[in-house]
């Protein structure tokens, strides 16, 4: 125990203090490792931040330490009060370890942080017998922390995504960065609407939003309408990833349909699991399931005909020129407005409607990397998964910026591994 003293005290210092005896507890399940002031120093005003004349002192407190070897340690300290004339009052001392009146040292939340980042909250929950609640003010801490002290710097392009995180239509907006060399997530915001993502330009303010020259977006109107008034210079795209997230939804709207309709009429359930089979591209799909897909398009049904129509549509992303898209887009949606399936309809309405944002990815595609929207929404619904059970805005707000905003950290008196 004695050398444990000598090894904190050299390795995991704090200005000021020193480690003073170690010893375990009577149930020999922790060690309580007690601090002390070193001489001379003088407490620092946890307002202010200068030194300040002592007042008194307070009873002894535990502050958790990281675990070692097993057992839950403890450091053990009896916090100062100073008699501050800068803030005319009585306050508590700042100590280096701890932040407020929390019951983990920094670096303990900085550990625990670390670990719920990589795996699910509850599982650091237990390897390290803590609670749900602590490790979600361990993230807090340092999320906290991390969006205070973050650079934002230019920030060229700029993609706003939605997602469902609960059942009733509860949406949240994301905002992501998306340069060549930067992509992180910047903002979240309850909800999917025009107030919602104001608040990101709000936050970045005036200059960086001024800046920005490339902005992608689904087709969601109050999104459209946000883009309009605070981007207006900016090129503005409709992104792929959601343009065919979109025409899938539809497919699979025609499909259940149908399939509900022919076992009404008590027709044989063709369509019956067929539903991977459509939504899937088809280079995607096991041989097994391939020889099914060449079956089920022997049928004159409306949802092969819909598939047909999905399938010829990713002729459109090989363009190059804007021109050339723009003749195959009006092409498609003129045969789609003939097909009389009303979903697919509705989504050939929608490009029309929305046919220069769509022609802008064109123009665009040298200078974006492609996919990185969609590669961030699957990594935000994978963080959403582990946040499993405790799904309220502001746990999965931290998770996001947690797992995807690449805030900085907190330093840390001493690198653990
Ligand atoms: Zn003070």
């Amino acid at each position: 125990m004695l050398q444990l003293i000598t090894i904190l005290n050299r390795c995991h210092r704090f200005p000021g203090f020193v480690y003073q005896h170690a010893r375990f507890s009577s149930d020999h399940k922790s060690i309580v490792i007690a601090v002390r002031p070193r001489k001379g120093s003088r407490a620092i005003c946890s307002r202010c931040h200068q030194p300040a004349p002592g007042y008194d002192q307070l009873a002894e407190r535990r502050f958790e330490f990281i675990p070692f070897w097993g057992f839950l340690v403890f450091l053990l300290y009896a916090m100062r009060r100073v008699d501050c004339r800068r803030c005319q009052a009585v306050v508590v001392e700042e100590v280096p370890w701890a932040d407020g009146k929390r019951t983990l040292t920094k670096a303990y939340m900085l550990f625990l942080a670390r670990w719920a980042r990589r795996l699910s909250w509850k599982e650091p929950a237990e390897a390290f017998r803590t609670s749900w609640d602590l490790v979600f003010d361990a993230v807090e801490h340092v999320v906290t922390w991390g969006l205070e002290h973050r650079v934002l710097g230019q920030i060229d392009a700029i993609g706003v995504d939605e997602i469902q995180y609960a059942k009733g239509h509860k949406y949240l907006t994301l905002v992501y960065q998306i340069d060549l060399g930067i992509t992180r997530l910047l903002w979240v915001g309850k909800e999917r609407t025009t107030e919602s993502f104001q608040g990101f330009f709000t936050i970045i303010g005036e200059e960086i939003a001024s800046k920005i020259a490339f902005v992608c977006s689904d087709m969601w109107e109050p999104y459209l309408k946000v883009i309009r008034e605070r981007c207006s210079e900016a090129l503005h795209i409709l992104d792929r990833f959601h343009i065919v997230a979109k025409m899938n939804k539809a497919l699979d709207e025609v499909r259940a349909g149908e399939s509900r309709r022919m076992a009404l009429d008590g027709l044989a359930p063709v369509l019956k699991k067929s539903r991977w089979l459509l939504l899937k591209r088809q280079e995607n799909l096991k041989d097994e399931q391939r020889f099914r897909l060449r079956d089920l398009l022997r049928y004159n049904l409306k949802s092969v005909r819909a598939y047909l129509l999905k399938e010829a549509f990713q002729q459109l992303w090989d363009y190059n020129s804007p021109a050339w898209a723009g003749k195959f887009l009006d092409e498609w949606c003129r045969q789609v407005m003939r097909s009389r399936i009303e979903p697919m309809k509705k989504i050939a309405r929608s490009l029309r409607q929305h046919r220069e944002l769509i022609l802008n990815y064109f123009r665009a595609q040298k200078l974006l990397s492609s996919g990185v929207v969609e590669g961030l929404n699957n990594k935000a619904k994978v963080t959403m998964r582990k946040s499993y059970g405790f799904r309220t805005y502001r746990t999965l707000e931290l998770a996001l910026y947690h797992s995807l905003g690449k805030l900085p950290e907190p330093e840390s008196a001493h690198e653990f591994f």
